[in-house]
């Protein structure tokens, strides 16, 4: 085989067979097929698109790359969530201790900010002390400990994808179905996981903005979950404003503790707890998703749930005072308010600027090396369908560095849509996949 007549094959939009995907990725892992190569082929992929039995292909290949993690001295269902990423999407805080309180293991395999998304590991390291790069024997251990460890990727973990996901970020390859399919899922399945409960996002904040594109992509990752022998759901759910109503690193930790304190805005909750009763139900601790909500809410009443993220907090190293303490955390030194140019109702929001708005205050990461300001953020004083009087608080933004500052506060100013009449409220959970 050779990778030229791949690239030609794929160009003219034929299909692999599963030995030339392995030959292509083994090729490229051990560094026998050059950059250059495996860049004309994603961008002949990205062009003519994969096949589900292409992409399942690719799935297993970048899995195989690695090693999968071993928990069979657990007894229990492991089971792990993956989100697709948006705007104050802080859920794993919540339902991570939740499902753990609840009696299943949750062994977290989680990625960093992309773009205008923010992510699990940068949100964690907020706590002081908080170590998500725990060897694989570490996680193992606080596993076995507490039933949940947030680690990042490691070199064991899909190594194919770490190389290939590089060269895809800087070839402009990364928004393709098939290849995010297999990128996802070769990293989720490395978990040793049995139970997978996808949150696809969809709307101005999610990198699926299109429905028919964000349905597309779970079903391919329903799929091929199935048919590497996982229990798998995918919930379709709104992105079209940011999840509750803080941004930013400090900011997501305290809404999420609040949410586990039995507090916190009601779509930030709802979402926790389906995706929890999901889990729940996948993992077959619970006969119905019914009764899963029931199980999550009785993990949050009892302060079970909120014991369990303290003693992951202390296991993983972390500082667990910021349970009782918000202050311990990194804060901004300054605030600034955007206020509504005109009355009337929020009609929409372009949910992606505020995460652009975000970065440029340092609070997030543009780019995949940025540095970041956990202390950063914004707090959301208005949701779509609210009404709203001309000089009303929309947005706070808490910063440090001014040099930025006008620009994003522009960005956020005009990231608000308005009308005189309210629009119906967008469903947060537009549809179920798979199950
Ligand atoms: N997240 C990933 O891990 N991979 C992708 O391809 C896209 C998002």
């Amino acid at each position: 085989m050779r990778a030229v007549d791949l690239i030609r094959k794929k160009r003219d939009s034929g299909e692999h067979t599963r030995e030339e995907i392995a030959y292509l990725v083994a090729g490229y892992t051990k560094g026998e097929i050059p950059d250059y190569q495996m860049a004309a082929w994603l961008m002949a992929v990205w062009i003519r698109g994969l096949s589900h039995a292409e992409s399942l292909a690719l799935t297993e290949m970048m899995l195989y790359s690695g090693e999968i993690v071993d928990h069979s001295n657990l007894p229990m269902i492991k089971v792990d969530k993956h989100s697709t990423g948006g705007v104050g999407d802080n859920t794993s805080l919540i339902l991570g201790p939740i499902v753990a309180a609840g009696g299943l293991a949750v062994p977290m395999i989680s990625g960093r900010g992309l773009g205008h998304t923010g992510g699990t590991l940068d949100k964690l390291e907020a706590i002081p002390g908080f170590n998500t790069a725990l060897t694989l024997a570490e996680f193992r251990h606080v596993l076995r400990e507490c039933g949940l460890s947030l680690i990042g990727q490691t070199t064991e973990i899909a190594p194919a994808d770490m190389k290939i996901y590089a060269l895809r970020d800087a070839t402009s390859t990364v928004e393709n179905i098939g290849l995010i399919c297999a990128s996802i899922m070769s990293k989720k399945l490395a978990e040793g996981i049995d139970v997978l409960v996808l949150d696809v996002k969809t709307g101005s904040g999610a990198f699926m903005q299109k429905e028919e594109d964000a349905i597309r992509l779970a079903e391919v990752m329903v799929d091929t979950a199935h048919r590497m022998g996982k229990k798998c759901v995918a919930l379709l759910t709104d992105m079209g404003q940011p999840l509750g109503r803080m941004a930013g690193h400090s900011n997501e930790v305290i809404e999420a503790i609040d949410v586990l304190k039995g507090k916190g805005p009601d779509d930030l909750r709802e979402l926790s707890v389906e995706l929890s009763a999901w889990m729940f139900h996948l993992g077959d601790r619970t006969k119905s998703v019914e009764e899963g909500r029931r199980l999550a809410e009785e993990m949050i009443a009892s302060g079970k749930a909120l014991d369990r993220f303290r003693q992951c907090i202390r296991l993983q190293g972390g500082d667990a005072r910021v349970i009782d303490d918000a202050f311990l955390l990194p804060t901004a030194k300054s605030q600034v308010n955007v206020t509504s140019p005109k009355s009337g109702y929020i009609t929409a929001t372009r949910c992606q600027d505020f995460g652009i708005a975000l970065a440029m205050l340092e609070g997030g990461r543009g780019k995949k090396e940025d540095r970041i300001d956990h202390g950063v953020g914004m707090e959301f004083h208005k949701r779509i369908g609210d009404g709203v009087q001309a000089g009303e608080k929309l947005v706070t933004i808490q910063y440090n560095s001014e040099a930025k500052l006008a620009e994003a506060k522009n960005l956020v100013a005009s990231s608000f849509e308005f009308g005189d009449q309210p629009p119906l409220a967008p469903p947060l959970i537009r549809q179920v996949i798979g199950g």
